[in-house]
C-alpha cells in the first residue's frame, strides 16, 4: 500500500465524461489498497475564459481580484470530481487550498508555497476518504487570510508540493499527452516519448517552453526527492519518469523560498577566444563553430550578442589546452575574410584571446522565477570589486567570465553571500547518456538592448537588480565584446531578455535611469523567439553546438543571440522563424521517430 498524489489538468476533466474517467481511475488506485490525493486543475480552458471576462471588465485588474477569480476555476472541478467518486462508492472529500492549510507567499498571482500542513489531509486519508485538492491555489499567511494562486499552470505544482510534504511515494501527474517528448507534438508532429529525464533537464526544458510540466514543480521534486511521472489519462502507458539525485534531507519549511543556491563552482582552466565583428548572416556560427568540432576541440560558454550594424560578437570559452588550436581556427576563419566587402580596417573582424580568465557560477534549481539571485551575484561580485566580462545564464546556473586574478575574492564573496560552505562535485554525464534529450521553443520572450553601458564593476548589479526590484525576470543575459569609448568611457552593450508581458515595464525602469547610470538608450524587440536543445550528454561531446547553428542556417535563419550552459544551447531568432526552427533543430539531432503521437484537439 502507497501513499500516492496524482493530478489532473484542465483537458483531463474538460467534461462530465472526462470527469467520471478520472473518478474511475482514482476508484481503482484506491481500491487496490493505496491512499490516494489527488489534484485537480480547472475544467479544460476555464481559466483562460476567466482571464478574458477579466480583460473585458478592466485593463489591469488587480492582482488580487484575479486571484479571486481565477481560484473559482479549481473549485469547481474538485466538487464534481468528489461528487463523481462518491457515486462510484467511494469516500471522498474536496478542499480548496486554503482548507488544506498550503500556505503561501502573499504575492497575488504568483505566489510561491511556505508550508503545506498535513493534519487534516491525514486525518481524511486514515478514514479511508480520497482527498481532491484544488490546484493552483493557496492562502497567504499575513494578517488576513487572503487567497493566492500560484501562476499559470501552477497545479503541477501544487501536487508535487503536496507529494514533498507528506513524503508521499510517488506524484504522478496525468496530462493529455502520453508523457515527456523531444518536443511539443502540437508544433513538431514527429516528437518522440521519452522514458526517463533527469530533473535538471527537465527543469531547463520547462523553462525554456516546455510547459508539459511547471518549473517549479521540476524544482520541488529535485529538491525533495519526490519520484515523479508524467503520463497520459487516456491510457495506462507508463509515462515518463522524472529523475532526481539522491534525496538530501530539506526542512519542509518555507518550501518554495528556502536557499535558492546549492552550491558555488569554479573554473580557472578556461581561456576565452572572441571574434568581433563577423557578417551578420545565417550560417556564420555553423561554419565557426563546425570548424572548431572538426578539430574536435569541446567548447564550455558561447555567447554572441545583439549586433549592431551588419556584424555581430561571438565569444566562446574553451579548457587552457585547447586555447592554442582554438585561436588558429578562429584567426584562420576570420582571416579568410569571410565578409570580403568590410576591408576598412577599422570594422575588418578581428580574434582576441584571454587566458587570463576564470568562471564563477552560481547553481541551484531555486532560482527559477527569482531574479532578485542573479542581480545579488552581480552585487556580490561588484562590491568585491570584480568586473564581469561574460555572462551566460541557463535556469539552474549563473556563470560569469571574470579576471583570473580576481577567482579567489570572487569566490570567497559569493560563499559569504549565498550561505555555501561546502565546495561541490561536479557531475560528469555517464558517457552512454544521449547528446541532446529535447528540444523546446518560447515564443513569450521579448529582448532588451542597453546600449553603452559603461564597463566598470557594479553596473550589471545596478541594471538587474534595478529589474528585481520590480520582480522582472530576466533570461539570457549577454554583454557584448565589443568595447566602445563613449566621452572617454569605455562601454559595452548589454542585452537580456524577458517575458513579454513585462518587457515595455522593463524598458521604462530601465530608461528612468539611464542617464544617472550612464548608458544610452535601452529598446525592445518583441518579436523573436528562444529554441533550444537541452541534453546532459552534450558536455563532452564537441559538435552539437555545430550541429545545432548549421541546422538554422540551412534553413536560412539568422542566430541573433546565443547563449548556452553544460546542458543547453538556446538560440535568439526571428519570431516568424519560431517553428521551423524548432522542427529543424528536432530534426538534426535525429529526435524525430516514426510512431504517431496523439494529441487530443
Ligand atoms: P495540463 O492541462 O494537463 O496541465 P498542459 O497543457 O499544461 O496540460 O501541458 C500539456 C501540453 O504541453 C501538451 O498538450 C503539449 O502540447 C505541451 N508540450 C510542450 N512541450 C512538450 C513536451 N516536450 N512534451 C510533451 N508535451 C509538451
Ligand atoms: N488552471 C490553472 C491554469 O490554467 C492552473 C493549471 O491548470 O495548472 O493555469
Ligand atoms: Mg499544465
Amino acid at each position: 500500500m502507497a501513499l500516492i498524489v496524482q493530478k489532473y489538468g484542465g483537458t483531463s476533466v474538460g467534461s462530465v465524461d472526462r470527469i467520471q474517467a478520472v473518478a474511475q481511475r482514482v476508484f481503482q488506485t484506491a481500491k487496490a489498497g493505496n491512499s490516494v490525493v489527488v489534484v485537480v486543475s480547472a475544467m479544460g480552458k476555464t481559466t483562460d475564459s476567466l482571464v478574458k471576462l477579466a480583460k473585458e471588465i478592466s485593463g489591469n485588474p488587480s492582482r488580487r481580484e484575479m486571484d479571486m477569480l481565477l481560484s473559482t476555476g479549481e473549485q469547481v472541478s474538485i466538487a464534481l470530481l468528489s461528487m463523481a467518486l462518491q457515486e462510484l462508492g467511494q469516500p471522498a472529500v474536496s478542499l480548496t487550498g486554503a482548507q488544506v492549510g498550503i500556505v503561501t507567499e502573499a504575492e497575488h498571482t504568483r505566489a510561491r508555497i511556505l508550508h503545506i500542513k498535513t493534519d487534516r489531509l491525514q486525518q481524511h486519508l486514515q478514514k479511508g476518504e480520497v482527498v481532491v485538492v484544488a490546484g493552483f491555489q493557496g492562502i497567504s499567511s499575513s494578517n488576513y487570510l487572503e487567497i493566492t494562486t500560484l501562476g499559470r499552470g501552477g497545479s503541477d505544482t501544487s501536487a508535487v508540493a503536496l507529494a514533498a510534504a507528506l513524503q508521499a511515494d510517488y506524484c504522478e501527474i496525468y496530462t493529455d499527452v502520453p508523457g515527456i517528448l523531444t518536443a511539443d507534438p502540437r508544433l513538431v508532429p514527429d516528437a518522440q516519448l521519452m522514458a526517463e529525464i533527469s530533473c535538471d533537464e527537465m527543469l531547463e526544458l520547462a523553462s525554456l517552453g516546455a510547459k508539459v510540466l511547471h518549473p517549479r514543480a521540476v524544482e520541488i521534486a529535485r529538491n525533495y526527492g519526490v519520484p515523479l511521472v508524467v503520463r497520459s489519462s487516456w491510457t495506462d502507458d507508463p509515462g515518463t519518469r522524472v529523475t532526481s539525485p539522491v534525496l538530501r534531507t530539506r526542512s519542509l519549511e518555507d518550501l518554495e523560498i528556502a536557499k535558492p543556491v546549492d552550491y558555488v563552482e569554479f573554473d580557472t582552466d578556461q581561456a576565452k577566444v572572441a571574434l568581433l565583428r563577423v557578417p551578420d548572416q545565417p550560417g556564420v556560427a555553423a561554419s565557426l563553430f563546425g570548424e572548431i568540432a572538426h578539430q574536435d576541440i569541446d567548447v564550455d560558454l558561447i555567447v554572441q550578442s545583439i549586433h549592431e550594424g551588419n556584424t555581430n560578437d561571438i565569444a566562446f570559452t574553451v579548457s587552457q589546452s585547447l586555447l592554442k588550436r582554438s585561436e588558429a581556427v578562429s584567426e584562420a576563419f576570420v582571416q579568410r575574410g569571410y565578409n570580403p566587402a568590410l576591408n576598412d580596417s577599422s570594422s575588418a573582424p578581428e580574434t582576441i584571446v584571454d587566458r587570463e580568465i576564470a568562471k564563477v557560477s552560481i547553481a541551484g534549481a531555486g532560482m527559477i522565477g527569482r531574479p532578485g539571485v542573479a542581480a545579488m551575484m552581480f552585487a556580490t561580485l561588484a562590491s568585491a570589486g570584480v568586473n564581469i566580462q561574460m555572462i551566460a545564464t541557463s535556469e539552474i546556473k549563473v556563470s560569469c567570465v571574470v579576471a583570473e586574478r580576481d577567482c579567489d575574492r570572487a569566490l570567497k564573496s559569493l560563499c559569504q553571500a549565498f550561505d555555501i560552505h561546502v565546495s561541490p562535485v561536479r557531475l560528469k554525464p555517464a558517457p552512454n547518456e544521449s547528446v541532446v534529450r529535447g528540444v523546446a521553443l518560447d515564443i513569450n520572450q521579448a529582448r532588451l538592448a542597453i546600449r553603452h553601458v559603461p564597463d566598470r564593476p557594479g553596473m550589471a548589479a545596478k541594471l538587474f537588480g534595478l529589474l528585481a526590484r520590480e520582480n522582472i525576470s530576466v533570461d539570457t543575459i549577454i554583454q557584448s565584446q565589443r568595447c566602445h569609448i563613449v566621452d572617454g568611457v569605455p562601454t559595452r552593450d548589454l542585452a537580456c531578455t524577458v517575458a513579454q508581458a513585462d518587457a515595455q515595464h522593463a524598458r521604462q525602469v530601465l530608461a528612468a535611469e539611464a542617464a544617472k547610470l550612464g548608458f544610452s538608450d535601452v529598446s525592445v524587440d518583441e518579436a523573436i523567439a528562444k529554441v533550444s536543445v537541452v541534453g546532459a550528454g552534450m558536455e563532452g561531446h564537441p559538435g552539437a553546438a555545430a550541429k545545432m547553428f548549421k541546422a538554422l542556417a540551412q534553413h536560412q535563419i539568422n542566430i541573433q543571440m546565443i547563449t548556452t550552459s553544460e546542458i543547453k544551447i538556446s538560440c535568439v531568432v526571428d519570431r516568424s522563424q519560431g517553428i521551423t526552427a524548432l522542427q529543424a533543430i528536432h530534426q538534426a539531432f535525429g529526435l524525430a521517430g516514426s510512431e504517431k503521437i496523439e494529441v487530443p484537439a
